[in-house]
């Protein structure tokens, strides 16, 4: 990792070049400018033109303006999705297609103003991608990718069972020349983590591999807002009287009202389970929020159904001032849903769910989430998002989507309510929805908390908040709320509005954004102070090109920037495996090997199939494949030093969730996707597989293999309770060992997990109270002489998984659960196999979920500390960070 210092060389460059002294320097045109995007010959930005246009429609004047050679793309693949009017100006936005397929993230705009009565174009850029060739024609059905979508990118197996998968849509997802997938929506409900599951999941239509998913809940978090109003305001509403004489919360007073559509409508869903409103639109039964007389009462105010109503019109007036008609921009109809429960529990909580706000709430600590102007103005901003730039709610483009909402949603509070910029709450998230807290405890996040980039990125990898999309959204509405503060509402909104409808697109990064909101500036003729103020603030907040370069790290980086981080690598004498996908090819992930020592990684498997759940004993790799159109699944072997091909070890109809080796033997978990059950098989050489912990009643999983022994968990429910011991096989002898339960000390039986065994000793993970913290055990490796390394208790917490060596056992360990701090993010801990104290083992500030020990002390992990997700090493602990 490079270091190199903060420089104020932006605005330094753009105070020079701005800084003529006299007249109005900023309305002249500035040169034109090209700026690039890896990975493509269409340009990011092409800025400072000012050449005619053609008069007549404006789509087709754009493609003519596209036809030009330095754009290196063809307008043929654009379809328009929507014409943006600011003033004179006129911003036409594209979607890219490729053989009549949507892209993922590909768009493009052009940018119009009037000069003199003439149509020129002032610039045009986007991301538009130009290497892609793709085959139009899947192998996979959508049938079947739904259901693969649905077992392998749903992570949680109770959550899993829920899952329903809809119906797909082909799509092209822009890695290396382009990979058609399908796009799948996934249903259900996470009963552990108390929300509702809804997620674009997208299958490599090919392969059948799993890309990626997104969230299409936005949600905010755990704490949150408040609403006569909750807060006691007497509220004017826009109603409906009904022709049985009762009214209804249906606006048809504002502009967009066209006689048919455009209304702002407000439903009560009198406590009716979230989950029951996850689908597009509003479920058969599901009334607008109704009251006999034109008094809306008390009940209303409570359920939210007054402030919801009387904020979508605030919202709606807001987005009228900035040239917008309603969310979609076309005066559609906007709808929100109050008074859901979580199975008739308060749900303290909102969303948008890509079509209408619904919003939770009530109950004792906390007003309906529609109680705060500022959530509304947030979870309808996500609306407008939708409409415009759509950011993709993954990474640093989420996290500036829930940035902009918070940027609007505060901005629209502040205005309504008259709060001055200056006041200390006015850069609060959700100050009011609680009912006794104070604005600063009750306060999701507050826009003045000065964070930067280099300084306080969270390192999380995209297992985690969707890859930070509000743990890190501070940091770009930030910087916008430190503009806001500058020059005020008016100029900065409409900046930020601009940006967001006629710059950004998709995939954008915060360097991205930054660009969008200075070329916003510039476009809306902001004087050369004001967009020194604008440079300033992004500096402010670390928002520079290459900023994710310079956060500091302890470890080797052995591959950088891994675009798969859901899969564990495994480490083995100075060899190490590892999945990724690989930018150059079509293939979507293939499996890696190279040295601890450092070196190029070299590629192992090929490319035409998913590969995954890595393994190696030092020798060779052995890894889970699989071709989806038999719905087949293979174990695959090949010497690391890839003298001889990939040979396929076993073969079977069902999900292979890992696999072991060690010399000649192999063992792995198979899963039936049709029951959900696991069973660890055990292969000796070129003999047949053996199922080891068929039992009747009994799983197997987790299988580990060591010194001529195999482990596995045993899981078995006894009278209704789940029972969980490590089972060891001597694979000499075939002595089967089920070690005794560790004795509980709380109502439930003690829980084990990932049993691992090491060349003289088994250990594993035990939670003996049932309360979530655990300890690890020790045992002689044929399971006798069972004692407690580390007891169970606060000094180890909560693990996330653990592995060993002959000399040192590996945890890692989440701290705390709050994800407030890099503090709180998973890290490797480290105690000697023979007993001694738990130590830290990195000092990089980030995400260390998956990772693999190895010889001695060394450990590989998949690092989330420099913003993206590299495969990193050290060959012992850091000890004190
Ligand atoms: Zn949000």
């Amino acid at each position: 990792m490079s270091w190199r210092p903060i420089t104020l060389t932006a605005v330094a460059a753009l105070a020079a070049a701005l800084a003529v002294p006299g007249t109005a320097v900023a309305d002249d045109p500035p040169p034109p400018q090209v700026e690039s995007r890896a990975g493509t010959e269409a340009p990011a930005e092409v800025s400072g033109l000012a050449e005619p246009a053609g008069a007549g429609d404006l789509v087709q004047a754009a493609k003519a303006h596209l036809e030009d050679p330095r754009y290196h793309l063809d307008p043929d693949d654009l379809v328009p999705l929507q014409t943006i009017t600011d003033g004179t100006d006129r911003t036409v936005r594209f979607a890219q297609r490729h053989r009549d397929l949507p892209v993922f993230g590909g768009q493009y705009l052009v940018h119009f103003t009037d000069r003199d009565g003439q149509r020129v174009v002032t610039g045009a850029g986007g991301r538009f991608l130009t290497e892609l060739s793709v085959d139009p024609t899947p192998t996979v059905t959508a049938e079947t990718a739904g259901k693969l979508a649905r077992n392998l990118l749903i992570k949680n197996r109770v959550a899993r069972e829920s899952v329903e998968a809809g119906a797909g849509e082909l799509v092209v997802v822009p890695r290396g020349t382009g990979v058609l997938a399908w796009r799948i929506p996934l249903k259900g409900h996470d009963r552990a983590a108390k929300r509702p599951i809804l997620r674009d999941a997208y299958v490599d239509a090919r392969s059948g591999a799993p890309l990626f998913a997104v969230d299409r809940l936005h949600f905010e978090g755990p704490v949150q807002a408040t609403g006569q109003s909750a807060h006691g305001e007497q509220r004017t509403l826009n109603a409906y009287q009904r022709a049985d004489d009762a009214y209804e919360l249906r606006d048809r007073a504002r502009p967009m009202w066209n006689g048919g559509t455009g209304e702002i409508l407000t439903y009560d869903a009198a406590g009716g389970d979230v989950f029951d409103y996850l689908e597009p639109g509003i479920p058969a039964g599901t009334e607008p929020a109704r009251s006999p007389t034109q008094a809306f009462g008390p009940a209303h105010t409570e359920s939210g159904a007054v402030d919801a109503h009387h904020g979508a019109g605030e919202v709606y007036e807001y987005y009228r001032r900035l040239g917008r008609e309603g969310l979609d921009g076309k005066g559609g109809t906007m709808h929100s849903v109050v008074n859901v429960t979580l199975s008739g529990e308060p749900f303290a909580n909102a969303f948008w769910d890509g079509t209408k706000m619904v919003y939770g709430g009530g109950g004792p600590d906390y007003h309906s989430f529609a109680a705060g102007l500022d959530v509304v103005g947030h979870e309808m901003t996500h609306g407008v998002i939708t409409n415009s730039a759509d950011l993709v709610y993954l990474g640093q483009s989420g996290a500036m989507n829930e940035g902009l909402a918070d940027y609007f949603g505060n901005a629209i509070e502040t205005d309504a309510l008259g709060i001055p910029l200056s006041d200390p709450d006015a850069s609060l998230l959700g100050q009011g929805i609680c009912r006794t807290a104070a604005p600063a405890e009750c306060a999701i996040r507050d826009l003045d908390d000065d964070r930067n980039a280099v300084e306080d990125y969270l390192g999380v990898t995209v297992s985690l908040d969707s890859g930070g999309v509000h743990l890190n959204s501070t940091i770009f509405s930030g910087a916008l709320w430190d503009i806001r503060e500058r020059l005020g509402g008016a100029k900065t909104d409409k900046i930020v509005y601009k940006a967001l409808t006629e710059y950004m697109t998709p995939l954008d990064d915060f360097v991205d954004g930054r660009r969008a909101v200075e070329s916003a500036a510039r476009a809306a003729r902001l004087p050369a102070r004001d967009r020194i103020t604008v440079a300033r603030a992004f500096e402010r907040h670390g928002i520079t090109p290459g900023w994710d370069r310079r956060i500091g790290t302890d470890s080797r980086v052995l591959v950088d920037g891994l675009t798969d981080a859901f899969v564990k690598p495994d480490v083995a004498g100075d060899r190490y495996v590892a999945v990724n996908s690989d930018a150059d090819a079509t293939g979507p992930t293939s499996v890696l090997t190279g040295r601890v020592r450092g070196g190029k990684a070299v590629k192992l498997s090929d490319n035409d199939q998913w590969n995954t759940a890595p393994a190696t004993d030092g020798r060779r790799a052995v890894w889970v494949s699989f071709d989806d159109a038999q719905t087949s699944f293979q174990i695959l072997s090949r010497p690391l030093d890839g003298r001889s091909p990939v040979t396929t070890v076993h073969e079977t109809t069902r999900l292979v969730a890992s696999v072991v080796v060690s010399g000649d033997d192999l063992a792995w978990e198979e899963v039936d996707l049709n029951t959900g059950e696991s069973q660890v098989w055990l292969k000796r050489g070129t003999g047949e597989p053996v199922n080891v912990s068929a039992e009747d009643g009994a799983q197997g999983l987790q299988p580990s293999l060591a010194g001529g022994r195999l482990a596995y968990l045993r899981w078995a429910v006894q009278d209704g309770v789940p029972h969980t011991t490590p089972v060891v096989h001597d694979l000499a002898t075939g002595t089967r060992t089920v070690l005794p339960e560790v004795p509980s000390t709380g109502d439930t039986p003690s829980a084990s997990a990932v049993p691992v065994l090491t060349s003289r000793y088994l250990v594993w993970l035990v939670d003996t109270d049932g309360d979530g913290t655990y300890g690890v055990m020790r045992a002689a490796a044929d399971g006798t002489g069972a004692t407690a390394l580390v007891p169970d208790g606060p000094e180890l917490g909560f693990p996330t998984w653990l592995d060993a060596s002959d000399s040192a056992v590996t945890v890692g360990l989440f701290t705390s659960f709050s994800v407030e701090d890099n503090a709180g993010l998973p890290k490797l801990f480290q105690v000697p196999l023979n007993g001694g104290t738990l130590q830290r083992y990195s000092c990089n500030r980030g995400d260390q979920y998956l990772f693999a020990a190895g010889d001695g002390a060394r450990a590989v992990w998949l690092d989330g500390t420099a913003a993206d997700t590299d495969l990193v090493t050290r060959p012992g602990p850091a000890r004190r960070c």
